[in-house]
Parts: structure tokens; sequence; C-alpha cells
């Protein structure tokens, strides 16, 4: 198989290279001078891609801006300009980023339309040398291919097939793939997909991974792990972003360890021993003696995740030491929890879809998100969604059953699925509101949870 290899800046993506590491600030893009000091932090701690909101003309101004003067103070980390639905913005944003995230079908709901602007947009970025990432969302598909194959892993990869197919046809092998679901099964499935075709046509471009609105905390790391894990360890993966709700540099030390593990010659599971219950379920006995409680984490998530969701093991049992000391019942027992949720095999608490907040964000998203899960905390077998803007929220939380989407500042809007139930409400009703519609579903018996 060919496999093609991406120049993103100083940066060369793909074709067996070691897995780069990003992340995305979640500053304003037009607060130049708060864009480049998380640019500069994010840089400085290991950031080889660093992306930002860039949703108008104005915001690929400050980036030109925000460019130089990083380059002033020697930083030339190389810059990705966010752009989801103006192909105007895409052209001009080609004309300062290093790479351009999009995804082109976004761009017109007439095929013809979005195809005719698409090829603009290569042919700024063969002048110039810049990126293209093709980047197709669960829960943002076209109708089009809704109505084929459904909002499905199946339709994921169709819709980045389709796009491929354009690039080829305009001589533009620039291409980064990325096909993002919060659920980590689909995000696995589609990925599995499309790297089959790859290998069915014999041409492979990179892929950029990630589980998005993956949430915050320990739950938010080991969901992104078991997806990221799960496909790195096949081979399948060339650049990776953790998405956490919360500071982005916080996603960085996660993303290092993830690509570190997978340059270790081979994974050495410590005491492997699989047992089988009478009813026939299959647990991994796992023994850890390790330096941290972090490190634990990330590294029996690498190990098992990938098994649990591959249902190759059904449960684990663990055995731990964090130095020297031997690890808490309770620990393990969340860990155990979390792990299994996040494998999507056993649901012990709400599914909760947060995003990680961007220049689009009018709210302190780490707060809300945290005041969100503190109320729902008993509403195990449900999805809810906590999202920081109104123009990709409601289509990127996919499969939530409820919603609190920013809508402005102070301004929230809640949805039931994919219906606004309750628009622009004040801040400090919103949760009340979510609340109130989810106990109205209730006692009409609108709504039963999942098992
Ligand atoms: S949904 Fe969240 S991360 Fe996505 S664009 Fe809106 S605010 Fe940014």
């Amino acid at each position: 198989m060919k496999r093609v290899s991406v120049r993103v800046g100083n940066i060369i993506i793909g074709n067996t290279r070691p897995v780069v590491i990003q992340t995305m600030c979640n500053t304003p893009t037009g607060n130049i001078d708060a864009s480049f000091n998380q640019c500069l932090e994010l840089a400085r701690k290991g950031s080889q891609i660093i992306r930002l909101t860039t949703q108008g003309i104005k915001e690929v101004n400050a980036l030109r801006e925000i460019k130089l003067r990083l380059h002033n103070a020697g930083i030339t980390t190389p810059l990705v300009a966010d752009v989801h639905f103006s192909s105007d913005v895409a052209i001009a944003a080609a004309e300062v980023a290093d790479k351009v995230r999009i995804n082109p079908g976004n761009f017109s709901k007439d095929p013809a339309i979005a195809l005719e602007e698409y090829k603009k947009l290569i042919s700024i970025c063969k002048k110039r040398d810049v990126a293209i990432r093709i980047g197709i969302n669960h829960g943002s598909l076209g109708e089009k291919i809704i109505e084929k194959y459904g909002d499905s892993p199946l339709g994921m990869k169709e819709a980045a097939l389709e796009w491929i197919k354009m690039s080829q046809e305009n001589d533009f092998d620039q291409i980064i793939i990325s096909l993002k679901a919060s659920n980590t099964r689909i995000m696995t499935d589609a990925y599995r997909l499309l790297y089959e075709s790859f290998k069915k046509n014999g041409v492979s471009y990179p892929l950029h991974l990630g589980v998005t609105e993956a949430g915050n905390g320990e739950s938010g790391r080991i969901k992104s792990v078991v997806g990221l894990a799960t496909l790195l360890g096949e081979g399948i993966g060339d650049t990776i972003r953790v998405s956490l709700t919360e500071d982005p540099a916080n996603e960085l030390p996660v993303a290092a360890f993830i690509a570190q593990y997978f340059t270790e010659p081979k994974v050495v599971f410590h005491g492997q021993n699989i047992s089988t219950n009478q009813d026939g379920s299959r647990i991994i006995h796992a023994k850890y003696s390790i330096k941290t409680w972090e490190e634990f984490l990330l590294r029996a998530s690498c190990d098992l995740g990938p098994m649990l969701l591959d249902n190759l093991i059904d449960d684990i049992s663990l055995s731990v030491s964090i130095g020297g000391k031997e690890a808490a019942e309770n620990d393990l027992l969340r860990f155990r929890d979390e792990l299994l949720q996040a494998a999507r095999r056993k649901f012990t608490k709400p599914e909760y879809i947060a995003c990680p907040g961007c220049g689009r964000t009018l709210f302190n998203l780490e707060e809300v998100f945290e005041e969100v899960k503190k109320r729902t905390s008993h509403l195990t077998g449900y999805n809810i969604a906590v999202m920081g803007c109104i123009v990709n929220g409601p289509g990127e939380m996919a499969d939530a059953d409820y919603g609190y989407v920013g809508a402005g500042r102070d301004k929230v809007t809640i949805y039931r699925g994919k219906t606004a139930v309750f628009m622009n409400v004040p801040q400090t009703d919103a949760i009340d509101k979510l609340l109130e519609i989810i106990e109205e579903d209730r006692r009409n018996k609108l709504f039963r949870p999942r098992n």
C-alpha cells in the first residue's frame, strides 16, 4: 500500500513516522494577546501542532498576527485554522495557516457547489503548500449520506471517501482525514472501515484520531485512551488530539503518554491471566506496580481498554501498588466502572458528551459542565451533552438524549435529542430547565434509560 505523508508547516505526518500530538486553543482567536499567550504555552508544553477557531475573516486576520508574533518569539509550531461552514473563510485561511480543517460537505447543501468551492480551496493550498484536514464528525453528516448509510460508521467512511476521491481527481494528496465521534465504538469502527478501504484501494492518507466531546477528569482521559489506544495498537493513526473539557495544556501529557506507549518495543502486560466465570464471562486479572495513580490510569487504560472494547474480555480484576503502597479499593472500583463505561460494556452513571470548548465558547464551560454533572449524576443510562456553541454543538452532540448548548453570552438553549425545547434561556435557569424536561419525559414515560 502506498502511504502518503503530509507536510504541515515544519512537521511531516504519516507514512510510519512517529505519532504527532496536537491540541487546540480555547481562547477567542480575535483576542490576539490571549491566543498568542496560549499558543506560546502549548508549544512550550509539547504541542507539535496548534489549532485555532477561525469562524470569520476577522479571525483569519487575527491568526495572521498570532503567527507573526509567534515567529518573532522563535516559535514555528504549525497553526491550523478550524473552519466549519464558510468556503470563503477556508480559502482566506489557507493564505495564512499551515493546515485548514474543514468538512467540505458543509460548504453547501448543493453537492455541486460544495465541490466547486473545494476545488478553489485546493488550488490555494497547492500554491501555498498548505494541507487540508477533511474532518468528518459523527452527528454532522450530510443529508444524502445519512439517507443512504445512516448516521453510522459506514456513513462517516463513505463521506470521507467521497472527498478523498475529489482530492485525487484534483491531483491533491496533502490531505489528512479524521472521523471523530464521542462514542468509542462508533469512532473505532469508522476508522477501521476507512483503513480497510485504504488497503483495498492501495493508498493510505494520514489519519488524525480523536474521541470528541470526551468530557473531563478521569472519565475524559480514560474514554480518550480507549479509543486512541485501540486504533494505534493496530497501526491506525498518525496524529492525535485528546480533547478534554479542561485547559488544553492538560491534554498534552495524556497525548504524549499514549504516543510514547506505542513506541515501546512491545506492550508488556503485567501479570496477564484470564479466567472464565460460570456464566462464560472472561475476567482479566492484572497486576501493576507503578509510581503514580495518573500513570496507572493511562497505562491500564491502554492495556485493558482495547480488550474490553473488542469484547476479548468482559471484566477486569486489579491488584495495584502505587509508589509501593496498595491502591485503595474504592479508587480501583471507580477506575473499573469508568473503563467499562468508556469501552461501552457497562453503564453505571450518565454518559456525558462535553465539547472541549474553543474560541466560540462564550461561558465558563468547565464550571458549567461540573455543575451539570453534579445535578444529573443520578441519571444512569442517559446521554447528556454540554456544548459550547450553537453553531456546531447541536450537530456534534450526535446521539445525546438531552443537550445544554451555549447560544450566546449568558444564553443557553436546551435540547431534547435534536429538537430545541427552550431557546435562549438565561444561564442561571438553564440547568433547571434541562432537569425540567428530563423529569417531564420521565413522568410521561417518553424516555427509557439504557441499561
Ligand atoms: S461545539 Fe464546542 S468545541 Fe465545537 S465549535 Fe462549538 S464551542 Fe467549539
